[in-house]
């Protein structure tokens, strides 16, 4: 006899579980309690179900690396006994902690589908229901009694992302996520059409969970007429260890002397520059134009198509770990979990 597939579903906060207060009129999360009542629908599932609820629940924009260290936690104490994992989550940082979890679960063999909405799940119009539903599906997706999808994934709008490739993009739309640098792991109609080619092959390997997050990490973007006090500010952080330079076009930067010295000082102190830019499709191209061969000669590190949400979670799942200063840098040009092409 087969075995049922079970999945555990975790619940962190977000709008997917949210009511609006009485008092204030404000949406707050609040506590599921019994699945089942809220969500009568799920019974017709055949799969186990079980569900358990992070405390403090957050609005994804109070998240923070101990949350994810925690998130990461149960993942690893109940690996063995799911077959796959839907993490509910807020929108707003959901593309963040999909990024983080993806380098703290090094050998993931099984599917971890993030999900949430933008309307409560109680709002008669909720995108929420189907987005659960469809996460549960494909949670529980095998074949050959293998998971159809062993990586850590978002699901949103009849899509499915690789979560380390996603932004959140648009605060009004159902369609919330884009995963612009990288094609969708499926598409959700009237069957879910998995593209295999795409999607992370298992290595049967044990699961290795790094908690250590490391977050003197600092994000410098860039806009004509930024000031070197503006730079200055950033790069000055107490105890940075990196930052993202959010340039334009393909990682170009203003050659201005002031800038290219305050970035080489902090280069020459040790400080990881990591250039990813701002647009949301594209590569960084260091050397294509004068004004990214500028950067390179410094020192700079080409972030190539990585997402400034994946970049932060790498450098602090990098520096967390400890790395020398080469490894660190010769890491961030390496993809770790399908994050960027290289
Ligand atoms: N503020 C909410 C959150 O990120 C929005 C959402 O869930 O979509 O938790």
């Amino acid at each position: 006899m087969t075995k049922q597939t079970s999945i555990l579903i975790i619940y962190t906060g977000g709008t997917i579980g949210m009511i609006r207060d009485a008092g204030s009129g404000t949406l707050k999360p609040f506590d599921f309690g019994n699945l089942y009542t809220h969500f009568p629908v799920l019974r017709n599932f055949d799969y186990h179900l079980d569900f358990q609820s992070l405390d403090p629940l957050l609005d994804s924009s109070n998240m923070t690396p101990p949350f994810w260290v925690k998130l990461a936690e149960v993942i690893r104490e109940k690996y063995d006994n799911y077959d796959g994992f839907v993490v509910l989550h807020g929108s707003d940082t959901m593309a963040y902690t999909a990024s983080a979890l993806s380098f703290m679960l090094e050998n993931l063999n099984k599917p971890v589908i993030l999900t949430g909405s933008q309307l409560p799940i109680g709002v008669i119009r909720s995108d929420g229901r189907e987005n659960f539903i469809n996460a549960i599906e494909i949670a529980a997706a095998r074949e050959d009694e293998f998971p159809v999808v062993p990586e850590v994934a978002i699901c949103f709008d009849n899509m499915l992302y690789r979560g380390n490739r996603t932004t959140k993009f648009n605060a009004e739309n159902f369609g919330a996520f884009l995963s612009v640098n990288y094609p969708p792991l499926a598409e959700i109609g009237v069957h879910i059409k998995y593209r295999r080619d795409l999607i992370l092959k298992p290595n049967f390997r044990g699961l290795v969970v790094h908690q250590e997050l490391c977050n003197q990490v600092a994000i410098l973007k860039l806009y004509p007429g930024i000031t070197p006090e503006a730079v200055q500010a950033i790069l000055n952080t107490k105890d940075l260890k990196a930052v993202i330079l959010e340039t334009f076009g393909a990682g170009n930067a203003p050659t201005f002397p002031w800038f290219l010295d305050l970035l080489k000082k902090k280069i020459d102190r040790g400080i990881h520059i990591v250039n990813v830019t701002q647009c949301k499709g594209g590569t960084v191209e260091m050397g294509k134009y004068e004004t990214s061969a500028e950067l390179e000669k410094i020192g700079v590190i080409g972030g190539a198509d990585i997402t400034t949400e994946s970049a932060v979670a790498k450098l602090m799942y990098l520096l967390g770990e400890g790395y020398p200063r080469e490894e660190v840098s010769r890491l961030l040009q390496t993809s770790l979990r399908g994050e960027m092409t290289v």
